[in-house]
């Protein structure tokens, strides 16, 4: 790639508090985007206005300056771009590739799960049976109280190179099932938004941890259906207990907030 082409971006969802898991991330993002001698953004993934919250944003901001992270230009707040999101789930709507949902959480909870050795990676599969028959997506001129879904081509296999796990893949209706491109409490999905956003935004690599693998094969079918140019990618592995567990934002005794209020340096940690 063409060096000062390269844009890469830090995506936070402020719904806690940063760990050490988000500090590899978050680090790796800015390292190679400064190798690379590109741009970093700072996107703000705040569209879950309940859990989302200004105090975590704060403080990611402070955990940002504790690793001497910067970024370039003003940030993007998700939560003010609804439009956008809302236009390409009218395109996806136009073209017949999603449909509305009414099952509940706990119907699909109960639904076979992808049969993989990574915990991270195994979720239950949408059924196909479950799909409503062709048109129904005709009868809404609005996304609200339904949950939307991709109608996934079942049994293709989609491929990408990971800059650390090389060539990966994964198959669609098997790891992945139908999943959410709009939520039934009326928040653009994670999906949706993430692609409609690097899209826009022209992030040319995307770095982030290994808990989002299936998303990336997800997104690529939604490059595809949109006609964009999908970014290249990055999948940090996750950082882990002493247990083996994955961390997660409830664990204060490793969030990078407790590290700075102790005085502990970030390269102290780095160096480990
Ligand atoms: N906001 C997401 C997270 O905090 C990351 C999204 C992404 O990098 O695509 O897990």
């Amino acid at each position: 790639m063409n060096r000062s082409s390269y844009k890469g971006r830090l995506a936070p969802t402020p719904t806690g508090d940063f760990h050490l898991g988000h500090a590899r991330t978050f680090h790796s993002a800015w390292r190679r985007a400064r190798e690379a001698g590109g741009v970093l953004m700072l996107r703000i993934e705040d569209l879950d206005t309940q859990r989302c919250k200004a105090e975590f944003v704060e403080g990611m901001l402070a955990d940002f300056a504790w690793m001497g992270i910067g970024w370039d230009g003003e940030p993007v707040y998700q939560s003010r771009r609804r439009s956008v999101y809302r236009a390409v789930w009218e395109r996806l709507k136009a073209m017949d590739l999603i449909y509305p949902c009414t099952r509940s959480r706990r119907e699909l909870r109960d639904c076979v799960r992808a049969p993989h050795e990574e915990e991270e990676l195994r979720e239950p599969i949408y059924p196909v049976a479950w799909r409503p028959g062709p048109g129904a997506a005709a009868a809404y001129d609005a996304p609200a109280g339904v949950t939307w879904r991709f109608r996934v081509p079942e049994g293709e296999v989609i491929r990408f190179t990971d800059a650390r796990r090389g060539e990966l893949a994964y198959t669609a209706g098997v790891d992945f099932g139908d999943f959410a491109v709009w939520r039934r409490d009326d928040v653009p999905a994670y999906e949706l938004a993430v692609v409609a956003d690097d899209l826009e935004m022209g992030i040319t690599e995307v770095v982030r941890g290994e808990d989002l693998l299936l998303s990336t094969a997800r997104q690529l079918l939604l490059y595809r259906a949109l006609g964009g140019m999908p970014p290249s990618w990055c999948h940090e592995p996750l950082v882990r207990d002493e247990n083996g567990r994955r961390l997660a934002k409830r664990y204060d005794s490793l969030s990078l907030r407790s590290f700075r209020e102790r005085g502990v340096a970030f390269e102290a940690l780095r160096n480990q």
